[in-house]
């Protein structure tokens, strides 16, 4: 089922390999809930409690390769959400910190973490608006959630040379990749569309 996931990205045209094989070594079907188990490796989004939902391959795909991550990168995630990002990051060689404002998803992706051998994945209850200030600045961020808008902070704690990939827009958002050249030159790239849930303020303890 995950080569039949693999061929199916290709065809929609994920050439990276690194990503490839990172998605091929993840149990997707451990990060649903039993009743979807047996889709787990159909490329659609599924809901993984809190009214949040697990993305696409496709889009884990899309969004890790525009990353363009080199072993060793640090690379802070904004919405753990199921974890299953998390885990493909760290699977391309990131040293991955993940953000999540929900408690009951941030605890039981941290449990994921832990039962999938991935120890070093570093995950906080936190604002992703914050970013992470205290292990900043980073060489990568992903935001996996619908922004509003691109958040200062974000921008901050990006390294001179880093990468932020970042949906942004309302109903529909248009995937944006921003370069930080240096202190104070940032180069933005607009790509394609798609649809997350929305990047919320606060977090949510139960
Ligand atoms: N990367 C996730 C996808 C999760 S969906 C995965 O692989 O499963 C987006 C997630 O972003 C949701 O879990 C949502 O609760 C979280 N989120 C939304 N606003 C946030 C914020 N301000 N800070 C941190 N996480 C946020």
């Amino acid at each position: 089922m995950r080569r039949k996931l693999l061929e199916t990205l290709v065809k929609k045209g994920i050439k990276d390999e690194v990503v490839l094989s990172a998605i091929g070594a993840i149990p997707r079907h451990l990060f649903l809930d039993g009743a979807f188990e047996e889709q787990a490796y159909e490329d659609r989004a599924f809901p993984i409690g809190a009214e949040q939902t697990i993305s696409q391959p496709y889009t884990v795909a899309y969004q890790t390769t525009l990353l363009e991550i080199n072993k060793r990168d640090t690379v802070l995630e904004i919405g753990t959400g199921s974890g299953y990002q998390a885990c493909v990051l760290a699977e391309v060689g990131a040293r991955v910190f993940t953000v999540e404002r929900q408690e009951e998803l941030h605890e039981s992706a941290k449990r994921m973490f832990d039962l999938l051998g991935y120890p070093r994945i570093r995950a906080y209850l936190r604002d992703g608006y914050k970013g992470l200030r205290e292990f900043a600045p980073f060489d990568r961020i992903l935001v996996t959630a619908a922004a509003p808008y691109i958040p200062d902070a974000l921008l901050e704690q990006l390294k001179p040379g880093g990468i932020l990939v970042i949906p942004v827009g309302k109903d529909r958002q248009t995937m944006t990749r921003v370069r930080r050249v240096d202190e104070k030159d940032f180069v933005y790239e607009e790509l394609d569309a798609f649809r997350f849930v929305p990047f919320l303020k606060g977090i949510n303890k139960r």
